[in-house]
Formats: structure tokens, C-alpha cells, sequence
């Protein structure tokens, strides 16, 4: 199994209350052997309360910091963060400098960049799909990734690519990943092209969301080994420590049936080959 979960979220995400040691005490019982913890910044996000997904870096880090020292030699920790991707005309511009400089600032081990709102509407929440045609949302959803993956630089790893998905509100067999191969092929040529990392999100394999895939799934991930992609990560996206590493035996098998040898581990945002 791959022992190393590359999207974690700690009390410093807006969604979760989990303690960041949790997760180790709870890695060495699984046996992993490390953790990045990714917690949200999500820049200029509508809701209320204002910037609950937004948090400090250096706060976090230097708890992180010392966690680390407390498990040297026993458990790898990673110091990361997941960052919203804005597509919204009139927001971009003063999103990528924003993000430029909280990713340049600082040292980072990874860096995943989501797309988790369209049209200033955050996905989680059903109101997106209202009064569309579900593949309409999808087909637009890839059009915003399609430009996020161009637009900003300031990331290693794609995260969720298809997770509209995760939360739509209706039925998910009309999702068939082969319909949308056009625009999902431009996403992930052009993540090869830029050196970026495809993570495979273990999440949506929750049985709540009907999905029976990750976030992408297996048609997603042989296609990007097709056309010449060789940086693919593992994550559970977990808020709580229960959720670590969740079905990674699941996830594995899929990489495997999908001809993947390698995951990529992030270290000081460059990817370390790991064997599967
Ligand atoms: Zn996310
Ligand atoms: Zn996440």
C-alpha cells in the first residue's frame, strides 16, 4: 500500500477540527510513513463567516516545525497547503499575485491547486446545478480548469481534476469521463507540459457520493500515462484523522490496473519517486 498521504487537512483548514498530531499518532498505527499536511487557503471566498478559508502559514508551520522534530527518524511530516484556483473574470489577476507571493515567501513540500468554485458559487453547495443541465456544469467546470492549469504556476499538483462531480445533485451515470476526453485531454496535456503532478483523490470514493472512483478515475489517469504524464499523487483529502489514508488498498489497485509504477512523494516541491 502507499504509505505516504499527500492531502491532509488539520484545524487550520476552515472544514476541519482535527489536531495535526492526530494524524500522526494515527499514520504510525496504520503504518504510513508520512503526511503533507495541504490546509485550505481559499482567497476571496464569498461566505460567510469572511476568510474562514484563509489561515496563518507561519503559525501553522512552526506547530508543524515542531511536530517534526518530535518525530524525526519515525514519521515523515510535509509541510503544504491546497490553494483555490479562481477563474472568474475580473479576479484572476490580483488572485495570481496574491498567490505568487504566499507561495514564493515560503518553503513549501507541495503545493495543490483546486478549482473549487465557478462563478463565485462554491461547488460543495448544490445552488451551482440549479436550473442547469448537469453536463453543462461539467463541460464548464473543465473549461475553468482548462484555464487555472494555464493561468497560474504557482502550484505542483492538480487536485480532484473531475470533483464537481463529488457533490453534484442528481444521479452520477450521466458522468461518463470519455464525453468530456477533448477538454480533458488539453487539462492534462497541458499539466505535462508544465511539469505538474495529476493527484488521484481517494475521497470520492466515499459510497455517499456514488461515485465507485477517485477523483479522476481510472479512464482519467491512463490517459494522462498515454500521453506521456509520469507524476501522479495519492491523497485522501481526509479532515479527520479516521479518514487518513482512506482506501488507499483501493486506490493502489486502480494506479496499478492503470499500468502506473511510480507515485510521486513532494519534497521541497519536487517530486521523489516512490515504487509501488
Ligand atoms: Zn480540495
Ligand atoms: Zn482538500
Amino acid at each position: 500500500m502507499v504509505l505516504y498521504d499527500q492531502h491532509t487537512h488539520t484545524y487550520f483548514s476552515g472544514d476541519s477540527s482535527e489536531e495535526p498530531e492526530n494524524y500522526i499518532k494515527r499514520g504510525l498505527e496504520l503504518g504510513l510513513s508520512g503526511v503533507t499536511f495541504t490546509d485550505h487557503m481559499d482567497y476571496d471566498y464569498p461566505y460567510e463567516p469572511a476568510g474562514i478559508f484563509e489561515f496563518d502559514v507561519d503559525k501553522a508551520f512552526a506547530e508543524f516545525d515542531s511536530l517534526k522534530e518530535k518525530y524525526r527518524g519515525s514519521f515523515d511530516i510535509g509541510k503544504g497547503i491546497e490553494i483555490g484556483l479562481r477563474t472568474e473574470a475580473g479576479k484572476c489577476e490580483e488572485m495570481r499575485e496574491r498567490l505568487n507571493r504566499l507561495i514564493g515567501e515560503r518553503e513549501y513540500d507541495a503545493v495543490i491547486g483546486s478549482v473549487h468554485m465557478l462563478d463565485n458559487i462554491d461547488l460543495f453547495y448544490a445552488d451551482y446545478w440549479k436550473d442547469k443541465d448537469p453536463r453543462a456544469c461539467v463541460e464548464n467546470y473543465f473549461k475553468a480548469v482548462l484555464f487555472a492549469v494555464g493561468y497560474y504556476d504557482c502550484f505542483d499538483i492538480f487536485g480532484h481534476l473531475d470533483y464537481i462531480i463529488r457533490y453534484a445533485p442528481c444521479e452520477k451515470s450521466f458522468y461518463v469521463p470519455s464525453d468530456y476526453r477533448d477538454i480533458t485531454d488539453e487539462i492534462l496535456k497541458k499539466l505535462i507540459e508544465r511539469g505538474k503532478a495529476l493527484e488521484v483523490n481517494t475521497k470520492s470514493l466515499k459510497p455517499d457520493y456514488g461515485l465507485n472512483a477517485p477523483n479522476p478515475g481510472p479512464e482519467v489517469i491512463k490517459r494522462y500515462i498515454e500521453l506521456g504524464g509520469e507524476l501522479l499523487t495519492l491523497g485522501s483529502d481526509a479532515h479527520f484523522k479516521e479518514a487518513l489514508a482512506y482506501r488507499f488498498d483501493t486506490g493502489e489497485e486502480i494506479l496499478k490496473s492503470c499500468g502506473v509504477k511510480y507515485i510521486a512523494v513532494y519534497r521541497n516541491r519536487k517530486p521523489v519517486m516512490m515504487k509501488l
